[in-house]
């Protein structure tokens, strides 16, 4: 199946409530270009090196999403373009994002990433991390950051219980949080598992392979 092919199925199996983050790491620039074509404008990378390489050779319009592990010292080179910072990980990371944004007079759209998964591997706030990080943000303690929603990852796993169980543990968080503050995002969902995500109340879903192909290496 041709990248175009792959991009048409997926759209056609979300609804359109739902918004697609294209996740394109480790895949050239045609191929995002070819993508782009078809109307999308939202991409996810999770490496700085890569976007800040690809970011000059495609569309300015382009919605750039961070949704790796982001270390604070690499915060500076997308700090002036980047959408949204899907991986919030730590208050450490907060802080410079909020540093960062500010250096350039904007405010970057953040996502808390929180550690829904049972695997030690994943990168991710708890759950008390999370509300008291949001609490922070909501008494106004961040200025040039706009927590906008969570994202979170389930367990690489074919049981379909134990997925559906970590989505709604992120779920439930969105919803306690939502009546502090309105959130708009609540990202969940791979090329794997983003119809369990959608059932469990994902209105944005990363999309790799699903489009790209396979990549080379697992990241
Ligand atoms: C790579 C990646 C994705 C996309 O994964 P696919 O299985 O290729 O769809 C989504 N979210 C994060 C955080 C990723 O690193």
């Amino acid at each position: 199946m041709s990248i175009q092919n792959n991009y048409k199925e997926i759209k056609n199996q979300l609804p359109e409530s739902v918004q697609l983050v294209a996740v394109s790491k480790t895949h050239p620039v045609s191929s995002i270009q070819e993508v782009y074509d078809l109307g999308q404008r939202v991409f996810g990378e999770n490496k700085v090196q890569e976007l800040v390489e690809k970011y000059p050779l495609l569309p300015k319009d382009i919605q750039w999403h961070i949704i790796g592990h982001l270390q604070t010292n690499k915060v500076k080179y997308i700090a002036e373009f980047v959408d949204t910072i899907q991986s919030i990980d730590s208050e450490k990371l907060l802080k410079e994002v909020n540093k960062e944004a500010g250096k350039h007079n904007r405010k970057i759209k953040v996502l808390l990433q929180v550690k829904i998964a049972e695997e030690d591997t994943k990168f991710g706030l708890e759950i008390e991390e999370a509300k008291s990080l949001f609490e922070k943000f909501v008494t106004g303690e961040f200025e040039n950051i706009e927590i906008t929603g969570l994202m979170g990852m389930a367990t690489f796993t074919e049981d379909e219980s134990q997925i559906k169980k970590e989505f709604s543990v992120l779920k439930n968080l969105f919803d306690q949080l939502n009546q502090t503050r309105k959130l708009e995002t609540l990202s969940m969902g791979m090329s794997d598992d983003f119809p369990i995500a959608i059932e469990c109340g994902a209105n944005s879903v990363r999309v790799g392979s699903a489009i790209f192909g396979r990549r080379d290496y697992s990241i």
